[in-house]
């Protein structure tokens, strides 16, 4: 809540509270008004599900998962197997926590206010990531970022530790006056480019169900999200 007291926001918030409380409790009583939550209380509760540990924990333990799917399914690799994993970007590979934070949340122009090229890696999925290429699996991104950023993805993603990849998907950026098809529309046609390469996707891990659902992994990995929602 100490962030949060500071911003000019919370601090109406509280004094328009405070004056509500005073001049018509009973009015608020008896309106039968329910309010959503109130987004100060929900960025507190954001704050400290990441704070506490709890963020980092669950991530830990789906790419533990993940990997023991790995090591106990596919303990020899053939040669002439080809087997691959696909890795979403942004909050699976790499965090874009600090930008979240610092703005509360704002799903609106972020990348406007907020450069993507020095996000930290999400080490346990890095990890899982070099494990995947230990075994012989070949590695893909599938992201949602426009080709336009593909130079500053991938500096970002060797800053940190990827290496070795072998393909990067990104989106074309659409025609003018036309939209980016959704998520759940651009990665399945992403994944079964990959197939069509001969690839057996044995898995594929994300945030958001939009990165898992469709063509064509074996197994599907989920990790948390709740910090914003793509279709
Ligand atoms: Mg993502």
């Amino acid at each position: 809540m100490r962030r949060l007291l500071h911003t000019p926001f919370a601090a109406l918030a509280l004094f328009a509270a405070a004056v509500f409380s005073q001049t018509a409790p009973d009015a608020l009583l008896h309106s039968g008004l329910t309010e959503p939550e109130n987004h100060t209380i929900t960025v507190e509760r954001l704050m400290l599900y990441h704070d506490s540990g709890e963020y980092e924990r669950e991530i830990r333990e789906v790419a533990n998962a993940a990997r023991d799917y790995l090591e106990s399914r596919f303990k020899n690799v053939r040669k002439d197997e080809k087997l691959a994993a696909v890795f979403d970007i942004d909050e699976t590979s790499l965090s874009n926590w600090a930008a979240m934070q610092d703005c509360g949340f704002c799903s609106y122009n972020i990348q406007v206010k907020y450069p993507i090229d020095h996000d930290p890696a999400i080490t346990p999925v890095l990890e899982l990531f070099d494990y995947a290429k230990e075994r012989g699996i070949a590695v893909f991104f599938v992201t949602g970022r426009p080709e336009t950023q593909r130079q500053l993805t991938v500096d970002n993603l060797h800053e940190v530790g990827y290496s070795g990849w072998t393909d990067l998907y990104m989106q074309p950026v659409p025609p003018t006056g036309t939209v980016k098809p959704p998520a759940h529309v651009f990665k399945p046609q992403n994944r079964q480019a990959i197939t069509d390469k001969g690839y057996r996707i044995v898995l594929n891990i994300g945030d958001q169900a939009s990165d898992l659902s469709g063509c064509c992994a074996e197994r599907v990995f989920k990790l948390p999200n709740p910090f914003y929602l793509l279709d």
